[in-house]
């Protein structure tokens, strides 16, 4: 099947709110896909591997904004400093230290969600409600002045059961009201709830989502043979 990638954006973002950022996950996709994408008139993109990000960047116009969206290992961070423009998936303070670090060095602010686990299977990475109020009431992270909490990501079940999908969003949606009021009370910059992929995205949005990571939907399936 042949993709038309200009037609595919312009359905999804026909079917998305104004007020909602669609990131189009690239991971796994060649760079003249994404120049097609961003030829249509795409510049947020979503890659899962830090080496893949890089290599893609290395190339791709400056215009691009590089969303990581996959587990980031402390150790890789340096590789992403000095361009990436939002981390979705920090799951530890260990990890939001070090990407402070390394964006003092790169001389940034670095914009950072705290990836929360909402879904049932044991396999997805992520903090637990506990962890997350945990992490934020030690007021750790008001010391680290080069990244910047701008909201919280989850993934949903993979489970055709919508329901079960829809009220795992929604807790989600209720997390972030909750630790917007505790803890980003006088942050407008707290604002961004990054939930919804190919298969539920349109329940997401219903949900309050504000950033939906979308592959599948624009670019077709993934081949992970190389
Ligand atoms: C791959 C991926 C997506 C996109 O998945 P699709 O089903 O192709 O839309 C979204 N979020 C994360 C974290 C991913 O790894």
């Amino acid at each position: 099947m042949v993709m038309d990638i200009r037609a595919n954006l312009h359905e999804v973002k026909k079917s998305l709110p104004a007020d909602v950022t669609l990131v189009a996950v690239s991971k796994t996709h060649p760079v003249d896909t994404i120049l097609e994408a961003h030829s249509a008139g795409q510049f947020i993109f979503g890659e899962n591997k830090v080496q893949e990000m890089v290599a893609k960047q290395e190339v791709l116009p400056n215009n691009i904004q590089w969303h990581m969206i996959g587990h980031l290992q402390s150790n890789k961070v340096k590789f992403i400093a000095p361009y990436v423009s939002l981390i979705h998936s920090v799951d530890s303070l260990k990890l939001l230290e070090v990407i402070n670090r390394e964006a003092l060095k790169a001389g940034r602010v670095i914009d950072c969600l705290l990836q929360v686990f909402i879904a049932e299977e044991e396999t997805k990475f992520g903090l637990s409600d506990d962890e997350i109020y945990a992490l934020l009431e030690s007021g750790a992270q008001n010391n680290l002045k080069n990244v910047r909490i701008v909201g919280l990501m989850g993934m949903a079940s993979f489970s055709d059961n919508m329901e079960q999908v829809r009220s795992e969003f929604r807790h989600l949606n209720a997390t972030f009201n909750d630790i917007k009021q505790k803890f980003f009370a006088d942050s407008p910059s707290f604002k961004e709830i990054s939930m919804g992929m190919s298969s539920d995205y349109m329940v997401a949005v219903e949900e309050g989502s504000t950033m939906v990571r979308l592959g599948s939907t624009i670019f077709g399936q993934r081949n992970y043979r190389k």
